[in-house]
């Protein structure tokens, strides 16, 4: 599935690249046309506006003859200046003046203006283009004829044919490297996908997993106090509060599930509030002086005398604290500490939950924050743990657009530390 969206994606991908590129090198195309022809014309019209310079109309009979020097025009070839293919020359009313006229357009199209007009001149196989030009010849004040030029447009074809060589090519291989770069960025694309799929894949399994234990446990106990005999009472009891026991551990587990399905991604502004951190973390400790004396673990908090405002949403970030100071308590053996540090840094304020517990193996410590991930999967589970403490405190932080931290040596201890800040998110 997540090859064929690479496919797709890489498909997409070339395709819109692809569309771009055509449009483009046509635009180029079109351009590199119109500006050789812009100045080809120009040339053209100066070239014209130079060799008729060189001739004069002189009036005869009613008509004209056209003469160079004093050389009288026999032919219109007489008159071909370099580089033309021919020069033609009319009277006033576009009557052709040479003998050769047979080169010369006839009558009907002289029209004043650029034209390009094929011209098989040299070979039927092989079609020239040229470019026209007919330009009306003052003499003083008084039109005197017009005169047609025409020159051959193969410089500008063989500039126009050497760019739709460069473009045939470029398109096509521009558009190979862009299919690959589409196949490369689709996977880089697909990354973060595989991952979260991979991950919920990983989720559902470990949750259907979790939850089958406990419901294969409520079956076996609701069926061997069925089994008890009628006149024995203390079975059946026994059973029916092992299963309630374990439909309170289910229902945390499932609550802890609901609870990281309901808390994905960052919290909405307005439900961040100022919050004294100082007295909220006080409040926090005071919970878990209880458990430390049944635990004969000693609690030490270390936090500024001054009370510093972040902003937060408190009941996730208390959730989030107790499943650490949790950890720290259930942890750390009996006569060992648990301390609850703050300061203040730059721009954010960095908790530490620091205990002096069985600590983590460092093998472990990057998958620490995984969901159902477990140190020690008999241990923990003997304990109540899921697994998912950790989880739930990291994606608390990460709302906060916080970051959470660990650092642990195994039997000496571990430091958990969560940084927020300080300003306004
Ligand atoms: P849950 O919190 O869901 O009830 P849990 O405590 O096992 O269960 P996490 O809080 O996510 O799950 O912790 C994951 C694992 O990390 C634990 O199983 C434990 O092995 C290890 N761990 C967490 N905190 C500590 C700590 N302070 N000292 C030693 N090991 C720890
Ligand atoms: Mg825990």
């Amino acid at each position: 599935m997540l090859t064929r969206s690479r496919r797709r994606l890489a498909y997409l991908f070339t395709l819109t690249m692809g569309g771009i590129l055509v449009t483009f090198a046509f635009v180029v195309y079109i351009l590199f046309v119109r500006e050789r022809l812009r100045n080809f014309d120009l040339d053209l019209k100066n070239e014209t506006q130079s060799h008729v310079s060189k001739f004069k109309y002189i009036p005869n009979k009613g008509q004209y003859i056209i003469k160079y020097g004093n050389m009288q025009l026999e032919s219109s070839l007489d008159g071909i200046p370099k580089g033309f293919e021919f020069a033609c020359w009319y009277d006033d009313d576009k009557q052709p003046l040479e003998i050769n006229y047979y080169i010369c357009p006839p009558q009907n199209s002289v029209k004043t203006g650029f034209q390009t007009i094929p011209f098989n001149q040299y070979s039927a196989n092989s079609q020239q283009w040229l470019r026209q030009l007919t330009s009306p010849i003052q003499n003083g004040n008084k039109k005197t004829g017009y005169i047609i030029v025409a020159k051959s447009l193969q410089p500008v074809q063989k500039n126009l044919a050497k760019l739709r060589l460069y473009l045939s090519i470029g398109v096509p291989t521009t558009l190979g490297i862009a299919g690959i770069v589409g196949w490369f960025l689709g996977g880089v694309a697909m990354k973060p996908t595989k991952r979260s799929y991979e991950q919920l894949q990983r989720f559902t399994a470990d949750a259907s997993h979790e939850l089958r234990a406990p419901i294969a446990a409520i079956l076996s106990n609701a069926q061997v106090g069925l089994l008890a005999p009628e006149d024995n009472s203390e079975l059946p009891r026994q059973r029916l509060e092992n299963i309630v026991d374990i439909s309170k551990s289910m229902s945390a587990l499932i609550g802890n599930l609901l609870f990281l399905a309901r808390h994905e991604g960052r919290l909405n502004p307005k439900d961040l509030q100022s919050l004294e951190i100082v007295s909220f973390l006080n409040n926090l400790l005071k919970e878990y002086q209880l458990v430390a004396r049944e635990k004969a673990l000693s609690i030490i908090a270390e936090l500024p005398s001054q009370e510093v405002i972040v902003f937060a949403d408190p009941d996730l970030l208390q959730q989030a604290l107790k499943n650490l100071l949790d950890n720290a308590c259930k942890y750390t053996p009996e006569g060992g500490t648990v301390q609850l540090k703050m300061f203040t840094q730059l721009r954010r304020i960095s908790i530490q939950v620091v205990d002096s517990g069985i600590g983590i193996p460092a093998e472990d410590l990057p998958h620490i924050f995984e969901r159902f991930y477990r140190v020690d999967s008999s241990r923990t589970r003997s304990s109540g743990g899921f697994g998912l403490g950790l989880a739930i405190a990291q994606q608390i932080v990460k709302a906060h657009s916080g970051e959470i931290s660990v650092e642990s040596t195994v039997g000496e201890g571990t430091i958990f530390q969560v940084c927020l800040p300080l300003k306004k998110i």
